[in-house]
Parts: C-alpha cells; sequence; structure tokens
C-alpha cells in the first residue's frame, strides 16, 4: 500500500463517521508525508489543525492506521506549507459543504444564512399552514400577522422558515431584519445589564423593522429577560414592526412564562409544524440532492424516507452520508450497501425508549425535576405531568401498571391504572393535550439523551 493509498483508506472511514462540515475543515488538506516502521507523519495545513488533530482525533486515526498496519503505533503530525496532496487524496467535496461553511458568514447584523430561503422550502400539509402564513408576512411585514408564532418538534424545519422570512424581506430596504436565538437574547440582556448598557441594548433591538427570535421556549423561567423581552415586543408591535417568533410547542404549553407574554403571543397567528408524510419526505431528500448536485437511487430514496420519519435534519444526514460515500468511492450505492452503511444510524443507542428516558423528557418538558414526579404531591402542576409520564410508560413500553406504580415513587398500581384511563379519556375530549403528548413523544424518538 502506498502512503497516498493507506491515507485514503483512513479518510474513507473517518468521513463516514463524522459530519461532512467537520471532514472538510479538518482532513482536506492532509495526506501522509512520511512513514516510518511504526510511525506515520500527518502533514497538516496549519499549527490550529495540528492541534486539533492532535487533541480530538488521533485516536481514531491512530486506530484505523493500526488496523490497516498494525505495526503502526504512533501518528506525528507536521506543519507543512507546501503540501503536496496527491492526487486521489483530493476529495472533491459535494456542494452542501460549500454551503455548510457557509454557516460561519452568517450576516453579522441579521444573522441571516442566505442558504435557507423559500426556493428550497418544501411544503406538504405539515407545514402548510406555518408555510402560506410566513409567505404573507414577508410579503408585508408588520400587516398580516403580527406576532407570527410557528411551533413544531426538533429537526422539523422552524430555523429553516425564520430564516427564509427573514432573507426574503432582507431584500428590500429599508427593512432592518434581525434574527436571533432565544439563548442569545437572554445573554444579551444578562451583559447589558452586566455592563450597565441596558439602553444600548434595547435601542439596538428597538431599531429593527423586523425582529425575529428562534426557540422562545428558552425565556421559560427567566424573569428578567422576559421582561426586557415584553418592553421590547410592545415598543416594536405599536409601531407596526413585525415580530416572528418560533418555539417547540404552543404559547399555553410553556411553562413559566409570563401570563402578558403568552397572551401577547397568542394575540397573532400560531401556526404548527407537524410530521411530514412519506411523499414529502422523499420530496425532501430530492431537493437536498439537488443542492448537493448527487443522485441516489430511487430505492435508496424510499428506504430512508421509511426509516426516518420524524426529524428532517435526520432525513439529511442520512442523505449526506450516503452521498460522501458515493462522492469518495466513485461508485453509486445499491440499497443493500445503503442499508448496511446507514444500519449504526437506525440503531443507534438513542433510539432506544426507556422508562428513566421518559421520565427525563416528561419532566424538563413540564419544567420540574424528575424526582418530582416521584413525590406524592397532589399539586396539580406536578399531578398532571405525573400521570402523562405512567401514561406513556404504558403507551410506548408497554410496561405493566404495578411496575409503572414503582417506578413512580412506589405508588400502588390502581394509581397508574386510573392515572392511564384519565389520559385516555381526557385525550378523547381535549385536543391541546392530545397535541401536548404529541410534542413529549416527538421528543423521546428525536431527542439524543
Ligand atoms: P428546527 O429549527 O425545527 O429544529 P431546522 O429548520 O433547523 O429545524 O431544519 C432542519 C433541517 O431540515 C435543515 O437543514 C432544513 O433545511 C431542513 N428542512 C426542514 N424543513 C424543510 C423543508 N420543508 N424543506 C426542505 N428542507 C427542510
Ligand atoms: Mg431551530
Amino acid at each position: 500500500m502506498t502512503n497516498q493509498e493507506l491515507w485514503q483508506a483512513v479518510l474513507a472511514q473517518i468521513q463516514f463517521n463524522i459530519s461532512s462540515a467537520n471532514f472538510a475543515t479538518w482532513f482536506q488538506k492532509t495526506c501522509i508525508l512520511e512513514k516510518k516502521i511504526n510511525k506515520v507523519v500527518v502533514s497538516v495545513p496549519n499549527n490550529f489543525s495540528k492541534e486539533w488533530l492532535k487533541n480530538k482525533y488521533n485516536k481514531p486515526i491512530l486506530k484505523i492506521l493500526h488496523n490497516l498496519d498494525f505495526e503502526i503505533k504512533e501518528v506525528e503530525y507536521q506543519v507543512s506549507k507546501i503540501i503536496n496532496i496527491p492526487e486521489k487524496a483530493i476529495v472533491s467535496l459535494p456542494e452542501n459543504d460549500q454551503l455548510e461553511f457557509n454557516e460561519f458568514q452568517l450576516d453579522k447584523e441579521t444573522n441571516l444564512n442566505p442558504r435557507y430561503t423559500f426556493e428550497n422550502f418544501v411544503i406538504g400539509s405539515f407545514n402548510e399552514l406555518a408555510h402560506a402564513a410566513g409567505w404573507a408576512v414577508s410579503k408585508s411585514p408588520g400587516t398580516v400577522y403580527n406576532p407570527l408564532f410557528i411551533y413544531g418538534g426538533v429537526g422539523l424545519g422552524k430555523t429553516h422558515l425564520l430564516q427564509a422570512i427573514g432573507n426574503k424581506i432582507n431584500g428590500k430596504r429599508p427593512q432592518k431584519v434581525k434574527y436571533v436565538t432565544s439563548e442569545k437574547f437572554t445573554s444579551g440582556v444578562v451583559s447589558a445589564i452586566k455592563n450597565h448598557n441596558v439602553e444600548e441594548f434595547k435601542s439596538k433591538f428597538r431599531s429593527v423593522s423586523v425582529l425575529i427570535i428562534d426557540d422562545i421556549q428558552f425565556l421559560a423561567g427567566k424573569t428578567k429577560t422576559q421582561e426586557e423581552f415584553f418592553h421590547t415586543f410592545n415598543s416594536l408591535y405599536e409601531q407596526n414592526k413585525q415580530i416572528i417568533l418560533s418555539s417547540d410547542r404552543p404559547p399555553k404549553a410553556i411553562p413559566a412564562l409570563e401570563e402578558r407574554l403568552r397572551s401577547r403571543f397568542e394575540g397573532g397567528m400560531t401556526a404548527d409544524i407537524s410530521l411530514p408524510d412519506i411523499e414529502t419526505r422523499i420530496a425532501i431528500l430530492k431537493v437536498k440532492l439537488h443542492e448537493r448536485k448527487a443522485s441516489l437511487d430511487g430505492r435508496v430514496l424510499e428506504y430512508i424516507a421509511s426509516k426516518i420519519q420524524n426529524n428532517i435534519r435526520e432525513l439529511e444526514g442520512a442523505l449526506n452520508k450516503l452521498t460522501a460515500f458515493q462522492k469518495f468511492n466513485k461508485r453509486s450505492l445499491d440499497l443493500e450497501t445503503s442499508k448496511t452503511l446507514l444500519k449504526n444510524l437506525f440503531i443507534s443507542p438513542n433510539r432506544v425508549v426507556t422508562p428513566q428516558k421518559i421520565i427525563k423528557i416528561v419532566s424538563s418538558f413540564y419544567d420540574l425535576k424528575e424526582k418530582d414526579l416521584l413525590t406524592r404531591s397532589r399539586k396539580k402542576e406536578i399531578v398532571k405531568p405525573r400521570q402523562i409520564t405512567m401514561y406513556l410508560l404504558r403507551e410506548e413500553l408497554k410496561s405493566s401498571f404495578p411496575f409503572i406504580g414503582k417506578r413512580l415513587g412506589g405508588k400502588d398500581h390502581t394509581t397508574a391504572i386510573y392515572a392511564c384511563t384519565k389520559i385516555s379519556q381526557e385525550l378523547k375530549k381535549n385536543d391541546n393535550l392530545s397535541e401536548e403528548i404529541n410534542l413529549i413523544r416527538q421528543r423521546i424518538y428525536n431527542n439524543p439523551l
């Protein structure tokens, strides 16, 4: 095996195990400079890469090298300016990698990423309403739906849609758009208070014509930030400036949210994004393939779409792995190989639902401590989440009633039966509850805990 072949074999395995953006960042300009009996010297483009490879990737690199040639016991990284990249090691990266890099080139003023547009946003019945409302807002900001509140589970396109609206409006002067995550907003408030420049902070947000705040659920329990946001909200609203918000759940289900904010959020248009059906999932895969200028066998696409049902980000992840593999190996994948390649993705331990995971997710959904669920408290804020936990243990894991009772702080099996019956009956007449439980379910199946 030549050095070139050896390194290519290493890259092939690494590429498959890390994100394509990371791969491009850390491995694109590397090659083997020299191979001694038990040591390989890898050429890297700069000191930063050297440190990074040494500290973060040395173990896997060494392991792969050792598997290929068991005499190799050490890897050294050397910065070399004249990198003689062997032709074959130049990995031509799919378009997507370029796009992913753009994420780091966000517009500083607006925080908008040009990658997210309406043109590449696929519409299906699951997001039709949210899309229509977003489109209308982008056509006449501040007048049709204010605020616009979009909610839905993880990886289903909230950020994409919010950014698409922002990008659409941003082209039109004199509109000044600003996108922030609620975490960024919160840390802004905190540091403004600390540094005594609250006025400056205020004016920064109050001078925009469109304010977009993503993942507003993280304002839960943050009193000071909520207060600041309330004033910003009112100030913009009174001037007919557009406010666009997203959350993983509807306003009424955000715990520890001040009533006055909740009613503000509900005062405009609320639209949800649910789960895409299989046809839409395939359509999304096709759009992503087109963006990457790649192609995959139709049966492979169907396979991915049938396996990944509730997270578009993961759908894309699977696609990235397969297209990267094809590109690297210069051959198209058949269904069987694709299945093998994606296996790890589907049986990752994250997918396994356990009673512990259910308890953890329900308690965090309701902003409670896990142990609150295990107490005997009769407080309304605790009884309902506890009953929902019991119901989910029964529904999702088919747990026995005695087990459920015991798991939730040593309660009797009759308590578990009562809780499950109560929730089932309630679900028949209460749409809010069924929506809430669906959101929890999505988290249970999506959350890499
Ligand atoms: P969320 O903010 O809801 O967690 P994102 O907006 O980050 O989800 O979406 C995750 C990924 O899925 C993004 O890469 C996005 O481009 C893609 N995506 C989501 N919805 C769509 C859609 N309707 N059409 C095309 N791509 C989508
Ligand atoms: Mg998001």
